[in-house]
């Protein structure tokens, strides 16, 4: 492709794209296709002859669009929010169009720079100390490996450079609770802690880590001889957007040397508001923050970033120096291929600047009260209906519903709240998230795509009420 046929089809495909945003209301939310149906439209054996992007454009229409869950759509309320607000897309596009790979600072200078600069705009955002500096990862997956690792290695001070985990004596702890997130049990297991090595600390009625628990548990594990390694504090759990106590935590973390490492990936992007900082006080008594701005906040997905506050302990852990990445500039330049996983990066800090620098701090913290405010109003709903609960602190703007209706209990209750839920999806009206929580089915909603507005929040409350009473009826 020339740029001249470049100019052409991307100017196609921008309108393609605009056209599908700005069309999204009158889709249904969620696909209703079964699975194997979109591979079923597609060849089995790639063409032989250029196709060109007429092709592109029928497959999109016909084969895709069909296959796609409208995260981006207004009445779209599960999981949680993964915005793409359209000045993030094009920090995007610009980042694949620039074609750049940041190996180290000299392959690619600017990669580099405006990745310190913009997550040092981030940290200023979020009410952290100019003790943290931050780097950008894919996932807050990733992002939680890299703790496990750093916290790994400052235990056994520097066990990677002799025999590792596998020549040390006493077994390494891991404490979370068993409302963090999925990711933090992968990377405790890939970090090499070990299923049996990893606590799953008790929870309050609010589903956060009592702190006493904690203490306790690293106690006992002194007592036996164990080798308490890391705690995991999570702000805005996954499925309740609970909030574990981090000063207290620190505190305990401090009293016993170990890692602390705050699973911020939700909630992080709500610390731009200044009236919600309460809820990670004592953060900076942490070793390291995960915040996903791809979440709420609208970079577009993937842009994670993992903050700390020792790089020189990241570095260490992380580096890796052959020949041919060596340039002159080491020693005065970042080189972020040492603060993470991979040698390659893309030039993810595009689509945070373009969205901070289009939307100003002013409007992200605008967006966001928005949806606070509509998380609450839905809230307030649900408490006044007859038979309907909110099952958790609405802290943030997620609301844990379950409708019982008189004389539905158990599993019975369960096969009802999951056929309700289901409903409101098949509908195509809304997306909800049905989860578990404490062993028994209830509905989460999550508000704060970027075009849900209240009243998309009152159509949703509509609908929710309707396939609850149809599915009643059955
Ligand atoms: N941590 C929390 C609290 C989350 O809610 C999620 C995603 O839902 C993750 C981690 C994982 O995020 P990622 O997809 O960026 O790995």
């Amino acid at each position: 492709m020339t740029p001249e046929e470049f100019r052409e089809a991307g100017h196609r495909l921008i309108d393609w794209i605009a056209d599908y945003r700005a069309s999204l209301e009158s889709k249904p939310v969620m696909s209703t296709l079964e699975p194997g149906e979109v591979k079923a439209m597609f060849p089995t054996s790639p063409p032989l002859h250029a196709q060109g992007f007429d092709q592109v454009f029928r497959d999109l229409d016909e084969k895709i669009v069909p296959g796609l869950s409208l995260w981006q759509h207004p009445q779209f309320f599960g999981y949680f929010p993964a915005n793409a607000p359209l000045e993030s897309v094009l920090g995007d596009y610009l980042s694949t169009g620039l074609g750049v790979l940041g190996l180290a600072w000299q392959s690619s200078p600017a990669l580099t720079e405006l990745e310190e600069v913009v997550l040092d705009w981030l940290r200023q955002m979020v009410g952290l100390s100019s003790e943290w500096s931050g780097v950008i990862q894919d996932t807050a997956s990733t992002g939680s490996l890299v703790a496990l690792l750093c916290a790994r290695e400052r235990t056994t001070n520097y066990g990677l450079s002799r025999g590792g985990l596998q020549a040390e004596t006493k077994p390494l702890i891991v404490y979370g609770s068993a409302q963090a997130h999925s990711s933090v049990d992968k990377a405790a297991l890939l970090a090499g802690f070990g299923r049996d090595n990893v606590r799953y600390v008790e929870t309050d009625e609010d589903f956060a880590i009592k702190p006493e628990s904690l203490e306790r548990a690293i106690q006992t594990d002194l007592e036996l001889g164990l080798q308490p390694c890391t705690i995991i504090a999570t702000t805005g759990t996954t499925a309740t957007t609970a909030f574990d106590p981090i000063r207290p935590m620190a505190a305990i973390a401090t009293r016993y040397g170990v890692w602390l490492h705050v699973d911020a990936a939700m909630a992080g992007s709500a610390m731009i508001l200044p009236e919600m900082r309460h809820l990670w006080a004592g953060v900076e008594g942490a070793d390291s923050i995960v915040i996903n701005p791809h979440k709420w906040l609208g970079a577009a997905f993937d842009c994670s970033t993992y903050y700390v506050r020792d790089p020189e302990h990241l570095v260490r852990v992380m580096s890796t120096n052959p020949s041919f990445l060596q340039t002159d500039a080491d020693g005065r330049v970042k080189n972020y291929r040492d603060w993470g996983i991979p040698l390659g990066r893309r030039f993810r800090a595009l689509k945070l600047w373009t969205l901070i620098l289009s939307q100003g701090v002013e409007g992200l913290q605008t967006r966001l009260r928005r949806d606070l405010e509509n998380a609450r109003w839905l809230e307030a709903q649900v408490r006044a209906a007859p038979g309907w609960k909110v099952l958790a602190p609405v802290a943030l703007q997620t609301v844990c519903v379950r409708h019982e209706p008189p004389g539905l209990e158990g599993e019975s209750l369960d096969s009802y709240t999951q056929g309700w839920a289901a409903r409101v999806n098949r509908s195509g009206d809304a997306y909800l998230t049905p989860a578990t929580l404490e062993g028994r089915w209830m509905v989460r909603v999550s508000v704060g795509a970027v075009d849900t507005e209240h009243r998309h929040v009152e159509a949703l409350w509509r609908v929710m009420q309707r396939e609850a009473a149809n599915q009643r009826t059955l």
